[in-house]
């Protein structure tokens, strides 16, 4: 018998596929990872599959040297799902089969130490002569089997007693293998009495699920519709005919009360896979879906790899945020769009859920290729009363304060009543930038060239790309001048100046700043719940997941940061961003009210945030899209040229652009194709790389991945590095 086998190298040359013998007796499966020889060493490979012919001569063909673990990691369904990743991404094969695997396999299963006493007579005179020894034994008497670790920290002991007590035979000590359960007992909820809205949508996608038929959904339901009640009824369904389910959530809203609320009604039958695990964790979580032990996985983009064998049903919660692509690593996947090969191959549901759904998905909802549900009315509690705020006329009329007279006026009146309050703001830090008033110099990072950002609480200067970071000088370095100013706000300035005006109030913050810590995100959540804070400051950490009845006022300081960047979808975030933190008021019983801060009052995307209109931002919207043909109708890909010599980089970035127009010319079809470029990328530099770009637009993505293909094969010089990414979903 021989086996199909991918190996772990990645180059061009090597991704393909290669024949081993099985050796006799060695019990290889499919999907099994095993060690092969290869060029005058063993490296790793994954079986891909098994066959009795060769497909070249026989006695060319080596022989698997071992199997690496005692199971098989993927299934057929599995590798099938590989192979269209590699296909759809451009990636090396073996990349894609390792994006599937679990993080942390190779560390192995976790084991522990456990020491077990062996004699059931304690020898009486080991307690003069051996004073220690005997009091481990007798400790042990009636805990026996304990773990290691814990013996040695309960008694204070160290090793060489254990040692000698094993030596004589009287303790025995032997590894164990444990699963980490992280998912607490909590109390169970029951499934809540539907609205009538919420049954139909559970009505129809169940059909789907009972018969097993591939079919996609769009749940658009405003915010407090009760989506999550929708899941956990259909995810019951799920399971009470053998099958699985996969919820998705971005990391963002993977908050503990989102946990709660899956764990409260499935109990320790959830696994939760986030980024905070260590690989060993995520290895655990990943062995309880492999071995039967639970029905749901509720977790983030990788979780949709979760090795479920009876999969019934994928919900995509949020499905607009875009941290469901993988942008980092390769290979460059959207968790999307593997979710909806992944239920095509085995038949399930897929369930997509928004308030705002992305332009691409509605627009698909709209030709059909998604049916559309809808769940337009909040349950029991009415839409927030949104209004906006103009800042020009603010300071025309001669408030200089980052707080307008009205949401001023809102925070005070929260404070009396004893209600809580939102303060939102898209950019961490004190200031964005700092500049001279005398020579407008600003200081910028030394390795990314962007602006450093204050930090007010310990006085630096910081890259927030690459974490560079200086102490702030009195002086400009440049002329001298004591004249130093700060430019742009970020949540640590709102923190200062709430503190300032309001030095009764309890503030609270959430950013990557104060959540760095392991827990620190959870501890500022229920502080806030449990109503040890009056007011609640925050980046879109806090735009989503929060449902806290007591929260009355959302405050939008500037929603002209997001309005501006410079990317083709900002309309389409700010909306998105807009309409997730004004639905954080009012959960509760006590009505909730939103201001939103701005100096462009009259942009389409506030005035439909406003308005609390999707489909009327989605029409303006779609128009911009359709005349400037971007997605979705077009797909992009960004081609990054990176390099430590600018010269070389820019040229390579020349090269590429050229290599792409003769390659658009070979291919020539009847789409809409266009390079733009090269350019510097938006950020130039990060980490002293200078980084050039070219972007393709085209109406067939069929090109663009030939085009990719090509691209990642060529010759470069060594310092040279070509990433790729097609439908990227910011550049
Ligand atoms: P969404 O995810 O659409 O923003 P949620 O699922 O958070 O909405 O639901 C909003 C609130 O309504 C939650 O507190 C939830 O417990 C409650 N809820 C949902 N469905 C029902 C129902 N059928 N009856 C009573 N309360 C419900
Ligand atoms: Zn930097
Ligand atoms: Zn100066």
């Amino acid at each position: 018998m021989f086996a199909e086998v991918v190996v772990d190298i990645k180059s061009s040359n090597t991704d393909r596929v290669y024949t081993y013998r099985i050796p006799e007796g060695m019990n290889v499966k499919i999907g099994m990872r095993v060690s092969v020889p290869f060029n005058n060493r063993f490296i790793e490979g994954y079986v891909i599959s098994i066959t009795d012919k060769a497909s070249y001569s026989v006695d060319k063909i080596k022989d698997i040297h071992r199997i690496l673990d005692s199971y098989s990691i993927f299934d057929e369904k599995m590798i099938e799902l590989a192979k269209w990743m590699k296909d759809y991404y451009k990636c090396y094969f073996s990349e894609a089969l390792q994006t599937i695997m679990p993080v942390g396999i190779k560390q192995g299963e976790k084991k522990v130490k456990v020491v077990k006493i062996n004699i059931d007579e304690i020898p009486s005179q080991l307690s003069k002569k051996a004073p220690k020894q005997y009091e481990i034994l007798q400790y042990l008497k009636n805990r026996s089997p304990i773990r290691l670790s814990e013996l040695v920290k309960v008694l204070n002991i160290d090793y060489g007693v254990i040692k000698s007590l094993q030596n004589k035979g009287y303790i025995e000590i032997y590894e164990e293998e444990v699963l980490r359960f992280s998912v607490k007992d909590i109390e169970k909820t029951k499934p809540l009495l539907l609205t009538e809205e919420q049954q139909r949508a559970v009505e129809e996608v169940k059909r789907s699920i009972l018969t097993g038929t591939f079919d996609k959904y769009l749940l658009f339901g405003v915010t407090g519709s009760g989506k999550t009640e929708v899941y956990l009824q259909l995810i019951d369904e799920a399971i009470k005919i053998g099958k699985s389910a996969i919820v998705l959530v971005p990391e963002i809203s993977l908050t503990p009360q989102t946990i709660e609320r899956f764990v409260s009604r499935f109990g320790n039958r959830v696994a939760v896979i986030h980024s905070g695990l260590s690989p060993g964790e995520r290895f655990d979580e990943w062995r309880k879906v492999k071995n039967g032990l639970v029905d749901v996985v509720v977790g983030v983009r990788n979780a949709v790899f979760a090795p479920f064998n009876n999969l019934g049903l994928i919900i995509i919660d949020e499905e607009h945020e875009t941290t469901y692509k993988q942008s980092d690593l390769r290979p460059k996947y959207n968790a999307k769009e593997v979710a909806e090969k992944r239920c095509e191959i085995e038949k399930a549901v897929l369930v997509m859920a928004s308030a705002t759904p992305s332009l691409e998905t509605y627009y698909k909802a709209n030709k059909g290729e998604y049916k559309l549900i809808r769940l337009t009315k909040r349950i029991n509690v009415s839409m927030p009363q949104i209004e906006v705020v103009n800042m020009s006329e603010e300071l025309a009329s001669g408030n200089t304060s980052i707080f307008s007279r009205k949401l001023f006026s809102y925070i005070k009146e929260n404070l009396k009543r004893k209600e809580q309050t939102i303060l939102f703001l898209n950019r961490r830090g004190y200031s964005s930038f700092v500049s001279c008033r005398d020579c407008g110099y600003v200081p910028k990072c030394p390795n990314c060239d962007i602006s450093l950002t204050y930090h007010f609480e310990d006085k630096k200067l910081v890259c927030h790309y690459c974490g560079y970071e200086e102490t702030m000088k009195d002086t400009c370095p440049k002329c001298g001048s004591k004249r130093i100013r700060y430019l742009g706000i970020g949540t640590e300035r709102v923190e200062n100046d709430i503190k300032k005006f309001f030095p009764n109030a309890r503030v609270l913050r959430m950013d990557v700043d104060t959540t760095r810590k392991k827990g620190s995100h959870e501890k500022i959540f229920y502080d806030f719940r449990n109503g040890k804070a009056d007011i609640l400051i925050g980046t879109q950490m806090i735009s989503k997941g929060f449902d806290i009845p007591n929260v009355t006022l959302v405050g939008v300081i500037l929603a002209d940061i997001t309005l501006n960047l410079p990317d083709f979808r900002s309309s389409e975030r700010t909306f998105q961003l807009l309409t997730q933190v004004a639905g954080r008021a009012g959960r509760g019983e006590k009505p909730g009210r939103v201001v939103i801060q701005t100096y462009e009052d009259d942009h389409y995307s506030i005035v439909t945030a406003k308005q609390q209109n999707y489909v009327k931002f989605y029409n303006e919207e779609i128009k911009y899209r359709e005349i400037f043909r971007y997605p979705p109708f077009s797909h992009l890909m960004n081609i990054v040229v990176s390099g430590e010599k600018e010269e070389e980089v820019k040229n390579t970035a020349v090269s590429t652009y050229l290599t792409c127009q003769k390659l658009i010319n070979k291919l020539q079809n009847k789409s809409y194709n266009k390079i733009l470029g090269p350019a510097p990328a938006p950020i130039s530099k990060i980490n002293n790389r200078y980084r050039w770009q070219v972007i393709l637009k085209s109406e067939d993505r069929d090109i663009l991945t030939e085009i990719a293909e090509e691209i990642q094969k060529m010759k470069y010089s060594k310092d040279i590095r070509i990433a790729v990414d097609i439908d990227p979903l910011s550049i």
